[in-house]
């Protein structure tokens, strides 16, 4: 059954729901909440955002109705997994005086029971960036929380067939179809859903929901919708060369027109699902019992992050746009073997100003590659 497509009625999502919650899963799926579609804990079907879509652009984003009642006819929100994975602010421990005289204190972990999640509707963009945080989070140093919470989460992946304006997946390699870390990827058809389970978890989930075999003219037009959505991206990124463009050209002038614009507010790698950074705080209780250690989000887009000894590395917005876009297309395969960016468009659509990553990167490689092109011409003619 793993790897074949199947066919469940739509009536079975509500279904699968209650059998993940029965299986012990906080599930956290697509919801309607200030305006916009993000990921919550979810109890059953009738909270998902059906009949609705998101028109996203650079700089905006807006719910509106669709025309029919699909399910997941919207693409990405402003939250991914990695809110759940890595929270936006956690405990990682506290200790506490026992008046003991050998041991002297307690210390309570976190990590030690972290809920198992089920997420729904995870699109192919969200999976390749847990593969990113996988490769921070969980290799060599694991973090304990991400580690537990990773190993027990369920993944219902649901293949993109309308993609949103900011959406460049295609360009990333990365979507629009799911095609690896998924127990279950869906996808949503007018009548039905068509199912394919990735895991022995999946197989087992989908044998549960009264599958039937797709036969070939769902294969055939689920294959259509996908390519077709990998033709209709809202935008693309040329990426050949572009890590050695923009680390070769650091002084490039359009890295000044951008800070011109940049608030250095950090909407973008707060929203971006693959950004990892973090800042670490301990207090301590007045009466000096009880000390506890947090973790919350940090960005490189603050002024304190760069900080060490000696003063700011980054003391400019040009310095710091800089270092996010060149780390995410560039550094990011050095380090990790990959791109940092997987083509999501989050960091576009919540820009409050329109920075476009595309744009940024497009303009310094068209512009270098321009160069290099009249300069090797000048050389021929030269000869
Ligand atoms: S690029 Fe946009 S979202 Fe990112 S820090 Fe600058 S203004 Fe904020
Ligand atoms: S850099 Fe932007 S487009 Fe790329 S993964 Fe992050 S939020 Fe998505």
């Amino acid at each position: 059954m793993v790897g074949n497509l199947y066919i469940i009625e739509k009536a079975r999502l509500d279904d699968l729901i209650r059998l993940l919650r029965e299986d012990g899963c906080r599930v956290v799926g697509p919801t309607i909440r200030d305006g916009a579609i993000v990921f919550d804990e979810i109890a059953s079907a009738e909270q998902l955002p059906r009949g609705w879509t998101d028109v996203q652009e650079a700089g905006h984003y807006r719910l509106e109705r669709r025309t029919d009642d699909a399910y997941f006819g919207y693409v990405v929100g402003p939250y991914s997994c990695k809110r759940y994975l890595f929270p936006p602010r956690q405990r990682l421990f506290s200790i506490t005086r026992n008046g003991r005289p050998l041991s002297g204190f307690d210390v309570d972990v976190t990590s030690a029971s972290p809920p198992r999640i089920a997420f729904l509707g995870v699109r192919a963009c969200d999976l390749a960036a847990l593969e990113i945080q996988d490769r921070v989070f969980n290799a060599e140093y694991a973090d304990p929380y991400y580690r537990d919470v990773r190993r027990s989460a369920v993944l219902i992946a649901v293949n993109c067939s309308e993609p949103g304006g900011t959406c460049f997946c295609s360009s990333m390699q990365t979507g629009p179809r799911c095609t690896r870390l998924f127990d279950l990827a869906l996808t949503e058809l007018p009548a039905a859903f068509a199912a394919e389970a990735g895991t022995e978890r999946g197989r087992a989930l989908l044998e549960r929901l009264s599958p039937q075999p797709a036969d070939r003219n769902v294969q055939h037009l689920v294959e259509l919708m996908l390519e077709s959505a990998a033709e209709h991206m809202g935008r693309a990124l040329d990426t050949r060369e572009l890590p050695e463009i923009l680390l070769q050209n650091p002084e490039h002038p359009h890295w000044n027109r951008v800070a011109e614009r940049c608030l250095a507010c950090a909407n973008c790698t707060l929203s971006c699902p693959t950004c990892f950074c973090s800042n670490v705080e301990d207090s301590t209780d007045l009466g000096g019992s009880r000390a506890e250690r947090w973790r919350s989000w940090g960005s490189c887009f603050t002024l304190e992050f760069s900080y060490h000894t000696g003063g700011f590395s980054r003391s400019s917005v040009r310095a710091r746009y800089r270092q996010w876009l060149t780390h995410k297309l560039a550094g990011w395969h050095e380090q990790f073997g990959m791109s940092g960016c997987v083509g999501c468009g989050r960091c576009i659509t919540w820009c409050p100003v329109g920075i476009d990553v595309t744009k940024e990167a497009t303009t310094i490689a068209d512009d270098v590659r321009r160069a290099d092109v009249a300069e090797r011409g000048a050389r021929e003619r030269s000869r």
